[in-house]
């Protein structure tokens, strides 16, 4: 395949990107590329342009049966033998490849997924972050000791203590819109607690996983501790997660498919972590400081074109500050840059596909037809990719389906409401399914902590929206997930704890 020296809307990409670009890529299989069983292939392109990235090599169940016996070997191999210092220092090692290539994994992000430069960038320098946070969280993984249980105890001197072990081999099963990101958030604490896992990454963005694929085998990492599955869902994510050998699947992606993963996970009861949709809440009462909310709430949904789970995309402004607010939000969105992410510019990509662009426009129209009224955007954008601007819609009422249902877009629906009472509007905000994130927007202490006291989310922060850091647990209440990531919470999804007992 022939790439273009500058194909990205006149944009340059570095010969590193262009390397990458032109190789042919395959399966990371116990410590080597190889091709699917079944020779399949998938393409990727770039969602500005439309133009075809990448092939790469698609596996199914054979492929997946493979990478789970090399992960299995490994588990119960070299990879157990390790000191907890070594384990550290291959993870340290890791991150400082990474940093090193920190340039081609954020043209990768930009080019696979659309993402403006300053989001690929910051999700780069947050995955060295975190694979440095949980290599230095290894020597922490400790058990505690603890009073022997009284029939021991009863004729003889006893000992009892806990090991935290790892939880054996992890099926890491992620979604396309920050990639790489949502990967290491998974791998880091998983590899810090000592387990082996097999990636399936999701078919839109496969090349960052490979790109990190290389920089695993170049750290030293024993084979079959990290293996790279690229492939469908239906069927090599199915197979992953329906794997009698694999222990424990942590997924992120959308409820729907999370259903499925507990489905198959039943079989062999394999543990699950799940980091599902959102349909978060951002209230705003009447002495919010407008100044700060309107960027504020305008990023809450727009932020990665609102393709971003956290996404603040119902919101409750209170009548007294509605317009004034609506105003502010308008302003700031129409201050986005469109464009290609390569332009440093360039503040607002493209969506991830054709089909979902036109999921997202199915949902504008159908709030225009529910009498929902557009303040702004509201057409796709008649160029080259898949564009839908900023889109601002006012006058929705809680039982629209753009203010139920999670569009994954650009897409802010406002909900006008009259009342000061803390109870009734976190009933509001709590009628949903899901439970994500969410944000008040007030200058009162009193109103912010009894409205995030009652708020039914795993993130509500205040004054701010979608607060994420690598050691603040992350994760949802209701449908919205199981488990959390980040954070020593994130470490302790990968670990298992074991009581021991000796009669002395
Ligand atoms: P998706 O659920 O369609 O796909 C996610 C992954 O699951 C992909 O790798 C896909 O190939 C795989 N998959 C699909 N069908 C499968 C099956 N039957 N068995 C096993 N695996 C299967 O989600 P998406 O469209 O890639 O991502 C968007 C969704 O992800 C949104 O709902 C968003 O809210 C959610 N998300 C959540 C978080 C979080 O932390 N809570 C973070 C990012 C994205």
């Amino acid at each position: 395949m022939s790439i273009e020296a500058q194909p990205f809307d006149g944009h340059a990409v570095s010969p590193a990107t262009q390397a990458f670009l032109a190789k042919r890529h395959g399966l990371l299989i116990n410590g080597e590329w190889r091709q699917g069983r079944a020779g399949d292939s998938l393409t990727t392109s770039d969602p500005a342009t439309q133009r075809l990235l990448a092939s790469v090599a698609s596996g199914g169940a054979a492929d997946i049966d493979d990478a789970v016996a090399a992960a299995g070997h490994a588990f119960n191999g070299p990879w157990s033998r390790l000191k907890a210092r070594e384990r550290a220092g291959l993870i340290n090692r890791l991150a400082r490849l990474l940093e090193r290539d920190a340039a081609l994994f954020t043209e990768l992000e930009i080019l696979d997924n659309g993402m403006p430069r300053f989001i690929a960038g910051l999700t780069v320098s947050n995955c060295v972050e975190m694979f440095d946070y949980y290599a230095g969280c290894i020597l922490g993984i400790e058990g505690v000791t603890t009073t022997p249980p009284p029939h021991v105890t009863a004729d003889a001197e006893a000992l009892t203590y806990t090991l935290r072990e790892a939880v054996g081999v992890v099926g890491l099963i992620v979604p396309w819109n920050v990639p790489v990101s949502t990967l290491v958030l998974k791998l880091a604490p998983a590899l810090a607690a000592g387990c082996t896992v097999v990636v399936k990454p999701a078919e839109e963005t496969p090349l960052s996983a490979l790109a990190l694929g290389a920089l695993i085998i170049e750290a030293g990492f024993p084979p079959g501790v990290v293996n790279i599955v690229n492939g469908p869902g239906e069927t090599a994510g199915a197979a992953l997660s329906a794997h009698p050998d694999v222990d424990k699947i942590s997924f992120t992606g959308s409820t729907e498919v999370g259903r499925k993963i507990v489905q198959a996970a039943a079989g062999n009861l394999k543990k699950v972590s799940l980091e599902l949709g959102g349909k978060s809440p951002v209230v705003v009462m009447p002495d919010a400081d407008l100044d700060l909310a309107g960027p504020g709430v305008a990023m809450a949904t727009f932020f990665l074109q609102g393709q971003n789970c956290m996404a603040g995309t119902r919101i409750f402004v209170h009548s007294a500050v509605h317009d004034a607010l609506v105003e502010r939000i308008v302003a700031f969105a129409k201050g986005f840059t469109l464009g290609h992410g390569l332009d440093p510019a360039v503040n607002f990509g493209p969506l991830i596909s054709a089909a979902h662009a036109a999921r997202v426009m199915a949902h504008i129209d159908r709030a225009r037809a529910d009498g929902a009224r557009v303040v702004l955007g509201g057409q796709k954008l008649d160029r080259a990719g898949h564009f839908v601007p900023p889109t601002i819609l006012t006058d929705v009422s809680p039982d629209m389906a753009v203010f139920r249902e999670e569009i994954f877009g650009p897409v802010m629906a406002i909900h006008r409401f009259e009342t000061e009472d803390v109870d009734t509007i976190a009933a509001m905000a709590n009628d949903s399914v899901y439970g994500l994130s969410g944000s008040v927007w007030t200058r009162s202490l009193s109103t912010a902590h009894k409205l995030v006291s009652r708020i039914r989310s795993g993130q509500v922060s205040i004054n701010c929206h979608g607060a994420i850091a690598t050691n603040i647990p992350f994760g949802g209440y209701k449908q919205s997930g199981w488990g959390r990531e980040f954070g020593r919470e994130g470490l302790d999804a990968y670990l298992q704890t074991k009581a021991v007992t000796a009669r002395l």
